[in-house]
């Protein structure tokens, strides 16, 4: 008995001298380690769009697949509060808001930028413990560093009775959505960039550009860290973040 809870109590006590394992590959390290890194880093963001894509969903880049190494940090980030993964997935973030900037360049110019994450349920929220998305917004929002030109606003909001999209398939996804976002009662933006973590049938992206879009807000596009579906090949250009024009 006491040999047992010796050894618990070793392995918390290991865990602790050690650091906690990479959320990527599960292997000792303090949050993501250098290879999960190296791998995700060979990604660049790249135009993406669900295959059956729904009507009216926005032009929107991803920074990397939905691979094992960001569906870990994803995560970890969103339901363990494994918050110093904020700024490395935030900055991923950041890398796909910048290229739909580009591509958009010439809608942009001179004009205010409202990074605003597509709402998780406020039960969500609560029972997590804080709100993951609008966490990733303003790291993203501050490491543009555009000053008072991009900020991130919580603009929308989940009505209540909307219950968590997980483990839905793509129509109940868009049925459980349908009327279920509202405007929140901001200072309206002058363009929007919506954000997510990720994107899968594209029905939470798709609902929130239709409810901007229905009052009056312009919506340049989207950009997530990771996406499920396929992605189409970027044209680089230079190696750069420019990424052109995919469609079609
Ligand atoms: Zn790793």
């Amino acid at each position: 008995m006491v040999e047992v809870i010796l050894e618990g109590w070793r392995a918390a006590a290991g865990d602790l001298l050690l650091g906690s394992r990479c959320p990527g590959c599960s292997t000792a390290a303090w949050g993501l380690c250098l290879a999960c890194r190296d791998q995700v880093a060979n990604h660049r963001p790249t135009l993406t769009r669900p295959d059956p894509c729904p009507a009216g969903f926005p032009r929107t880049v991803t920074s990397a697949p939905y691979d094992s190494v960001l569906r870990g940090a994803i995560t970890a980030h969103k339901e363990r509060q494994a918050l110093g993964l904020s700024r490395y997935l935030g900055e991923r973030l950041a890398m796909s808001v910048q290229a739909l900037l580009a591509l958009e360049a010439g809608r942009t110019r001179g004009r205010r930028i409202a990074i605003v994450p597509v709402p998780s349920a406020a039960a969500a929220i609560r029972a997590r413990g804080y709100d993951a998305t609008w966490a990733l917004a303003r790291v993203a929002a501050r490491r543009l560093a555009g000053g008072s030109r991009i900020v991130a606003t919580r603009a929308l909001a989940q009505r209540r009775g909307v219950g968590d999209q997980v483990g839905r398939s793509a129509a109940e996804r868009a049925a459980n959505l349908r009327g279920g976002l509202v405007l929140r009662r901001v200072r309206p933006p002058d363009l929007v960039v919506l954000v997510d973590d990720l994107v899968t049938t594209g029905a939470s992206l798709t609902e929130a550009a239709r409810v901007l879009g229905a009052a009056g807000v312009e919506v340049l596009g989207a950009a997530t860290i990771a996406a499920t579906v396929r992605l189409r090949r970027p044209r680089e250009r230079g190696g750069g973040l420019e990424i052109g024009h995919l469609e079609g």
